[in-house]
């Protein structure tokens, strides 16, 4: 009786959901570049980057779980301009500084009674015009706990910023809480527009994600896809390295041996902070359509850390399927890093390039 009814219950409320900020996943398959971990001279082949001593901390799901879990209870709604809200944001900065990260807020001012603000933490690469930027939304519709949409994103962002400061670079990797997502994305393209001039982008974008590969729908058993927004512009091959989407391939293929069937690598509907970064490369992870999302389904009181768990299978599903994107992206981050091709120039001199 009790799922019926929140079947039929959420079955209604979705109907409202559907008009506001970042409603559930939509996709449309287009073709996926045919990649194969080399550069158009040969010259460079991932299998030859040594990752092993990128093993000895790995991002863990029962962190992300636990953060979840954590910030549901102490921080519910957290609408911008709340007391909830700041406070999540002051908890991250000090995190990020705790990483020994160049924490900062990005105050933009437009919604809300306060000062807006992005939660960012820096760690500065050799080349520090050539920008890895984590992002995750921190900001919740006014009716929803948030714990789907967005606390799980926020949680993979923190635990990348944990493992990865730990490393030096080539690239610089920005680790990013948006504010303002729920309004229109304006937190990352306020950020976007400030930096794009001097600075090439890569994006990790986590929104409404933990559902999909390696768990199943605990409704219907079915397995559920690895399920990856990409852009064309990460097809960009070129002889100073390997492009973007040929990294999210091998990493696919090679490394973590994704069966292919299980693959979802598409073009993403505009419906997140991805959309920010344009014509930059970007790997946008959220749930698969088939999973049990209308269960804490987005933007209404159904959003909640129980539903989230139930949606999940229970607490172990849960920090599989949250553990897995974050690991995977863990590996494709430091190969961009470290053999992905440098845009020598902005992201204005790439559209410059293409005229
Ligand atoms: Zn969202």
């Amino acid at each position: 009786m009790r799922y019926l009814a929140v079947i039929m219950v959420s079955a209604a409320l979705v109907l409202s959901a559907m008009f506001a900020g970042c409603t559930g996943s939509k996709v449309s398959e287009n073709a996926v570049p045919e990649d194969s971990g080399e550069n158009e001279t040969g010259a460079f082949n991932l299998s030859d980057f040594d990752l092993s001593k990128y093993n000895a901390t790995l991002p863990s799901g029962e962190n992300i779980f636990n953060d979840i879990t954590l910030y549901s209870n102490l921080y519910g709604v957290r609408v911008v301009g709340t007391p909830q809200h700041d406070l999540y944001a002051q908890d991250m900065l000090g995190r990020f500084a705790s990483y020994g990260l160049d924490a900062r807020y990005q105050e933009f001012s437009g919604f809300g009674a306060t000062a807006n603000k992005n939660v960012l933490g820096f760690k500065w690469g050799a080349n520090r015009s050539d920008w890895v930027v984590f992002g995750a939304h921190y900001d919740t519709f006014a009716t929803a706990f948030g714990a789907y949409d967005n606390l799980g994103g926020c949680a993979a962002v923190m635990e990348m910023a944990r493992v990865l400061s730990k490393y030096n670079f080539t690239k610089t990797l920005v680790f990013a809480l948006w504010d303002c997502e729920e309004w229109g994305l304006y937190g990352s393209a306020y950020f976007a527009k400030t930096y794009k001039a001097n600075v090439s982008f890569a994006n990790f974008n986590y929104d409404c994600y933990g559902l999909n590969y390696p768990i199943s729908n605990p409704g219907t058993g079915e397995p559920l896809m690895h399920n990856v927004g990409i852009s064309s512009k990460g097809s960009k091959n070129s002889s100073a390295g390997i492009s973007f989407n040929s990294i999210l391939m091998y990493v696919a293929d090679e490394m973590m041996k994704i069966p292919k069937d299980l693959q979802s690598f598409h073009n993403p509907a505009s419906n997140s902070d991805h959309a920010s970064f344009g014509k930059s490369p970007v790997a946008y992870f959220y749930s698969d359509p088939a999973s049990y999302e209308i269960l804490c389904y987005p933007n209404v009181p159904l959003d909640t850390y129980a539903t989230f768990v139930a949606a999940a299978g229970g607490p172990d599903p849960m920090k599989q399927g949250l553990e897995f994107p974050v690991l995977y992206s863990y590996y494709c981050a430091i190969l961009w890093s470290e053999c992905g091709f440098s845009a020598p120039g902005s992201a204005e001199q790439e559209e410059a390039d293409e005229k």
